[in-house]
C-alpha cells in the first residue's frame, strides 16, 4: 500500500483503525470482563486444592490472578511478596506480550481483506460514502477527490474527462463557483440547471442524481468511476 496515495484524513482513519483505540463500550465489556474472571478465581481458589496449587506456582495469591508473590504452595507456604524491581519486570514483560497480540489482531484485521491495507481503506471509504447516500447527504468534499468521477488526480469538475451526457447529466461550472459555467465563464440560469446538494453539480436536481457501485459516491455511476478501487471498473 502507498499511503500517499490516499488523503491525510484517509491515511488518520486507517491509523485509527490500526491503532485499536476501543470505544468507551468496549472499555466497559473489558472491565467486566475481567471482573468476572477474578470473581470465578476467588471462587475456584476457595473450591479446589489443585487450583490453589496451580496457580500459587505461578505465584497467585486468592485475591488475584497478577503475580505478586514468588512461587509457593498454599498448603505449606506463607506467600512472598516480590520486589520492586521483580514487578517491574513482570509489568514489562505483559506489555511486550499485549503489544504481540495486538498486532497479530492488526496482521488477522488485513488478512481478512485478502492481506490489502489498500482495501481496507477502500472499504471505509465505500461505506462512508455509501452511508451518505443511503442518509440524502452530500459528498464529504473533503477527502480530495474529483467531485464528478472520484479520481485524485483532480478534484475539479471542470477538469474532469467524464462526459456532461453521462448520468447524472451535468453542466460543468467554473472550479470553486458553482455559479459560473466553465465553458464560458458566464452565470448560470438556476432554472435550467439547478444545483444538485448531493454532489455539489450543476444540471440535474438531487432526485435525479446518480450514486456510484464502485466508489459509493454522487456524482456518476460504475462505468465512469475513477476512484481506482479494486471493485470500480478501471482495474
Ligand atoms: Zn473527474
Ligand atoms: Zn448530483
Ligand atoms: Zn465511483
Amino acid at each position: 500500500m502507498d499511503p500517499e496515495l490516499y488523503s491525510p484524513r484517509f491515511v488518520a482513519e486507517m491509523r485509527h483503525l490500526m491503532t485499536h483505540q476501543k470505544s468507551p463500550e468496549e472499555a466497559q465489556g473489558e472491565r467486566d470482563r475481567h471482573a468476572r474472571s477474578e470473581a470465578d478465581h476467588r471462587t475456584s481458589w476457595n473450591a479446589d486444592r489443585t487450583y490453589r496449587y496451580t496457580r500459587g506456582m505461578k505465584g497467585q495469591t486468592a485475591n488475584s490472578t497478577e503475580q505478586t508473590v514468588r512461587q509457593w504452595d498454599p498448603a505449606r507456604d506463607t506467600p512472598i511478596p516480590l520486589s520492586d524491581a521483580e514487578l517491574l519486570d513482570i509489568a514489562e514483560e505483559k506489555v511486550q506480550r499485549r503489544n504481540a497480540t495486538k498486532h497479530s489482531a492488526s496482521l488477522r484485521k488485513l488478512a481478512k481483506f485478502y492481506g490489502s491495507a489498500e482495501r481496507v481503506l477502500e472499504m471505509q471509504f465505500y461505506q462512508a460514502a455509501q452511508t451518505r447516500v443511503a442518509a440524502w447527504r452530500p459528498n464529504d468534499r473533503s477527502l480530495g477527490r474529483c467531485e464528478r468521477c472520484c479520481a485524485q488526480d483532480h478534484v475539479d469538475v471542470e477538469h474532469c474527462l467524464v462526459s456532461s451526457f453521462a448520468p447524472p447529466p451535468i453542466q460543468p461550472h467554473v472550479a470553486g463557483n458553482t455559479n459560473l459555467r466553465a465553458t464560458d465563464h458566464e452565470p448560470f440560469d438556476p432554472a435550467r440547471d439547478p444545483l444538485c446538494q448531493m454532489c455539489n453539480m450543476r444540471g440535474h436536481r438531487q432526485r435525479q442524481c446518480v450514486a456510484c457501485t464502485g466508489c459509493g459516491r454522487w456524482g456518476h455511476s460504475f462505468n465512469q468511476c475513477e476512484s481506482g478501487f479494486a471493485r470500480g471498473p478501471h482495474r
